[in-house]
């Protein structure tokens, strides 16, 4: 199911297979003006996360990617530290983490958070 103009739900699913797969309004309309900036395709390679999958991947505790409130994303050809900087300028109020391949996305209500992966 198509829930936005480039995003489908089944890319924010749980990558063990469990069908967990929502994801935040807030999050998705990042994701949406990330999306048309970038002008490329835009990679979810972890949505939500049941408990069991959280744990095994070594996720925080209370990661927001169990509440279906984050992703991480690959956006293609664009390197990840430069999204997380678009980002952390257009959206001063999300979330974000700084990884090597990937960039981490979430809307947490008592952020923003900011670390290095
Ligand atoms: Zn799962
Ligand atoms: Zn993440």
């Amino acid at each position: 199911m198509k829930i936005s103009p480039h995003f489908h739900r089944h890319e924010f699913a749980c990558n063990c297979g469990c069908g967990f797969d929502t994801v935040d309004t807030h999050t998705l309309e990042v994701l949406e003006v990330v999306r048309e900036h970038f002008g490329v395709p835009v990679r979810v390679t972890s949505g939500c996360r049941c408990p069991a999958y959280n744990h095994q991947v070594g996720g925080a505790e209370r990661s927001q990617h169990r509440l279906g409130r984050a992703a991480d994303i690959q956006v293609q050809g664009v390197d990840p530290g430069l999204v997380f900087d678009w980002v952390a300028e257009r959206f001063p109020a999300t979330s974000l983490g700084r990884y090597a391949n990937f960039t981490h996305i979430d809307t947490r209500s008592d952020g923003p958070a900011r670390w290095e992966g």
